[in-house]
């Protein structure tokens, strides 16, 4: 890589940022598509984080994906935006920025490529969590396919209250019915932090999952959470992370470059790099 004064320039803000495998993935699809770019993670912390978005407004960069906690602050900065909470920033020829967001969009690309024939099957949904990942998964999996319910289930329920009201088919779940709301599910989605490595991992009630059940944990550090290695042992098809984080970025650099970029390619990359973690 041979940066200069030209080399165009996109950032990761968020906090943390250090664990993150976007820079690898970015930075190697711009070296496939020869294109004079750096791709870098900041750690963007603290009070002051609402004037550094809205500071974006008179640099110049190529673009920025946004990660926990500023997804709205980001949102809120853009000239230009129709979402509420937003994971790619694009810096337009005029220098007005435009926010997006591809989590949703990434996330059902992930799941068209690991479990083709989804859509025609999946009725009743169920995600545990209700974070800024889930706030972006449920809104897209009710406008974009023909799931009938999605529940909810939050240690805390507040906040799984305020991702139903954004809902049409949607009810919040209890904690202690995991056990009938797996029984449930034809889609089952791991949205909390739980099963990441050095977090914990609850026993979850895959036994009582229908033989057809899908099962998604959307961290993917591991690749494999306990959540995903009790599915397998039950013969379920089980869906890791890295999928959503690849199309996300896949979506994001098409924004910026007009290209779209190799995601096998990525997900070989990436694997890589996490099985060299275990
Ligand atoms: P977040 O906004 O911080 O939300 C964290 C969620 O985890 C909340 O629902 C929280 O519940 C729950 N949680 C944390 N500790 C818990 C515990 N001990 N017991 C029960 N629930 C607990 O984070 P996020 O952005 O939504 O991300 C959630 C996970 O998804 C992270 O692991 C992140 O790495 C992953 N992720 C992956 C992708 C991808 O591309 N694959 C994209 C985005 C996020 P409370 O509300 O009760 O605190």
């Amino acid at each position: 890589m041979n940066v200069t004064g030209k080399t165009q320039v996109l950032a990761l803000f968020g906090d943390p940022v250090a664990h993150s495998l976007s820079p690898q993935m970015q930075n190697a699809w711009i070296a496939d598509h020869g294109i004079d770019a750096v791709y870098v993670a900041l750690p963007v912390t603290g009070e002051d984080a609402a004037a550094f978005f809205f500071g974006l407004r008179s640099a110049r960069l190529k673009g920025a994906n946004i990660t926990v906690p500023h997804k709205e602050l980001a949102a809120t900065a853009a000239h230009v935006t129709e979402e509420r909470v937003a994971n790619v920033l694009r810096w337009e020829p005029d220098g007005r920025i435009s926010a997006f967001n591809t989590d949703g969009k990434g996330f059902l690309r992930a799941l068209d490529d690991a479990a083709p024939g989804w859509r025609a099957r999946v009725r009743n949904v169920l995600i545990i969590g209700a974070g800024g990942a889930a706030a972006g998964l449920a809104p897209t999996l009710e406008q974009n396919t023909a799931v009938k319910q999605i529940r909810i289930v939050n240690r805390t329920v507040g906040r799984a209250e305020a991702i139903v009201a954004m809902l049409s088919w949607g009810g919040v779940g209890l904690w202690q019915d995991l056990p009938t709301l797996f029984a449930e599910a034809d889609l089952i989605i791991n949205a909390t932090t739980l099963g990441m490595s050095g977090a914990p991992s609850p026993p979850w009630p895959v036994s009582r999952c229908k033989p057809s059940a899908i099962v998604v944990d959307i961290v993917y550090r591991p690749l494999e959470t306990p959540l995903l290695a009790a599915a397998r042992a039950r013969g379920l098809i089980a869906v890791d992370g890295l999928g959503m984080l690849i199309h996300q970025g896949a979506l994001s650099f098409e924004l910026w470059f007009g290209i779209r970029p190799d995601t096998a390619k990525a997900r070989a990359r990436l694997t890589q790099i996490l099985e060299a973690e275990t």
